[in-house]
């Protein structure tokens, strides 16, 4: 698949607002944030959609899972609560087709959403 931008990100090719990071994991501020606090998870792999991740992919999209609940906590929203989001192709409002975990909070979300 083509590299994407946050191919680039996970690489270190394209600078962004990291929060967190280890060897499978990269977690970095969305450049358009929806609340106080939208982080963008992804896995360093480049699986375009959840629709590609495969049964080997099972612990990676945990550790996503897990490192969304561990940012959340760094931010101080953990208590309070959040949202975790993974957009899948078009009609799921998806724009970058390097798999994601959307984690928002910081304000009132409403159920559900658009
Ligand atoms: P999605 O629509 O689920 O594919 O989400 C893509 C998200 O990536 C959007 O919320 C964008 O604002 C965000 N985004 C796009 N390019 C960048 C970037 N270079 N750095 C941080 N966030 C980005």
């Amino acid at each position: 698949m083509a590299e994407t931008i946050f191919g680039k990100i996970a690489n270190a090719e394209v600078e962004a607002d990291l929060v967190y990071e280890d060897d499978e994991v990269v977690a970095f501020r969305d450049l358009n944030p929806q609340a106080p606090v939208h982080v963008l998870v992804i896995p360093r792999k480049p699986i375009p959609t959840l629709n590609e991740a495969k049964s080997d992919d099972a612990e990676l999209l945990g550790r996503l899972l897990l490192t969304a609940a561990k940012v959340a906590e760094q931010e101080g929203i953990a208590e309070q609560g959040y949202r975790t989001v993974i957009n899948c192709n078009a009609g799921g409002g998806q724009t970058v087709y390097h798999l994601h975990v959307h984690l928002i909070g910081g304000r009132p979300l409403q159920w559900p959403p658009g």
